[in-house]
């Protein structure tokens, strides 16, 4: 069986992650394929790595010593190497990462250098093969994953090692120059290996025993999500649930190659298994998986008389944003009006001008802005197809006495999303999360 562990930054933050990582890797030998992250916080207060090193980079661009910051990298990766008494000369590599800072070293190379140590750690502390994700992870220019030549790349490898440590995050161009991935692309990464070497389990480690069906700052000791599928994930992921990289889930879907999400800090929790689909009878038969959902949207309602016998109005109203370059979250529809949603932080500096220009291009009677819209996601697969569900939201939304500016529903009716205030934001989640999970 071929399982790609992935351990994220707080998994490997000092020497005791590194001892947990450990005991995980050697209780289970199908676990020889390891993805790291950089080094993370140990405790609430303290600093990522990666945040380290953009941080450095800022500090040249303005002309301003980043020696100070560059040094609490070092005594990081120092202790590490000292506390667990490894031999990889970590010294010399910081050094020359230095030098590199001071001449004017890319950016992307430095961003890169916390996963590629905290892989040289590891890899020598597990005694296993160490692999730079240069050689394996390949991009196109255009920045999209190259998997043929990813997959080459890797099985060229694996002939000679029969396990190795990868740090994620990044991969190379053709011309062999560093490329990383968007924030908390290690995820990616582990999801990129895992398809290219048809891998059975796709483990990724994390602080948390795998994702809650609510955020717990808002409903107290919500319930973990046992098994979900890749697109209430995504739809949740997208909503703002952050535990797995929201593009995690692609390379992976098409192989149909489960996920599982666990806790480094409690192995022996079962997390939550991420699956393509979900006919098993005995699985758990909560209505909804998840709630999910993000404050600070814009309404943007547009009405015209006899609407619906005007051919292409849509088109020209969506033509203003693109010209803008406004990216749309939602268009739900009415009669005599339809409303683009967006985010506001988009339209703040161009609001007048987008509202006179739909006025134009539509020829419309009236244009209106609702700002503060939160917007809440309430996803699960066994809603579909299930008459009554969405009465019942509303109604109990309803007898809260939170209003309802807006409502849409994804085509698949996996997913009902609500439009409300932002001020009734979290009473909304608290709300359907009292009603709808038991
Ligand atoms: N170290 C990178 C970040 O902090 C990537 C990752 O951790 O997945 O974003």
């Amino acid at each position: 069986m071929i399982k790609i562990t992935k351990f994220g930054g707080s998994s490997l933050a000092d020497k005791n992650q590194f001892q947990k990582v450990k005991t995980i890797i050697h209780s289970d030998e199908d676990r020889r394929f390891v993805v790291v992250s950089a080094a993370g916080r140990r405790d609430k207060n303290d600093n990522k790595i990666t945040d380290l090193l953009y941080l450095c980079h800022a500090h040249t661009m303005y002309h301003v010593s980043c020696d100070p910051v560059f040094s609490i990298i070092e005594e990081r990766f120092l202790s590490i190497k000292e506390e667990l008494g490894l031999q990889y000369p970590i010294e010399e590599e910081l050094a020359a990462i230095k030098k590199q800072l001071h001449e004017g070293i890319p950016l992307d190379d430095l961003a890169s250098r916390g996963e590629y140590l905290t892989a040289r750690l590891m890899a020598e502390y597990l005694g296993f093969s160490f692999v730079d994700a240069k050689d394996i992870i390949r991009f196109s220019y255009d920045g999209s994953i190259d998997f043929d030549t990813t997959k080459k790349n890797c099985e060229a490898f694996m002939k000679k090692h029969e396990n190795f440590v990868i740090p994620g995050f990044y991969g190379s161009y053709p011309d062999g120059s560093i490329h990383v991935l968007s924030r908390g692309g290690s995820d990616i990464t582990g999801s990129i290996l895992a398809r290219v070497m048809n891998a059975d389990m796709y483990e990724n480690w994390t602080d948390v025993s795998g994702i809650l069906m609510a955020d717990p700052r808002i409903v107290h000791h919500p319930k973990r999500i046992d098994k979900i599928t890749y697109s209430e994930l995504r739809e949740l992921s997208y909503m703002g649930a952050n535990v797995l990289h929201e593009d995690a889930i692609f390379p992976v879907k098409e192989k149909n190659i489960p996920i599982n999400i666990l806790n480094t800090n409690h192995p022996e929790a079962s997390g939550t298994i991420i699956v393509d689909t979900d006919d098993d009878p005995s699985s758990n038969k909560q209505i909804i998986t998840g709630i999910a959902g993000k404050k600070d949207f814009s309404v943007i309602a547009i009405y015209k008389n006899h609407m619906s016998n005007e051919i292409g109005i849509i088109r020209r109203a969506l033509e203003v944003f693109e010209k803008y370059q406004i990216s749309i979250e939602h268009i739900p529809s009415g009669i005599d009006s339809f409303s683009v949603v967006v985010n506001s932080s988009d339209i703040q500096n161009n609001k007048y001008d987008i509202v006179s220009d739909i006025k134009k291009a539509c020829g419309c009677d009236a244009v209106k802005i609702i700002d503060n819209i939160a917007l809440i996601a309430t996803v699960g697969r066994h809603m579909s197809y299930r008459p009554g569900i969405s009465g019942r939201l509303f109604q109990v939304l309803g007898e809260n006495e939170i209003n309802i500016r807006m409502i849409a529903q994804g085509s698949e009716e996996i997913n009902i999303i609500v439009g409300v205030e932002n001020k009734d934001f979290e009473k909304t989640i608290a709300v359907i999360y009292e009603n709808f999970v038991v």
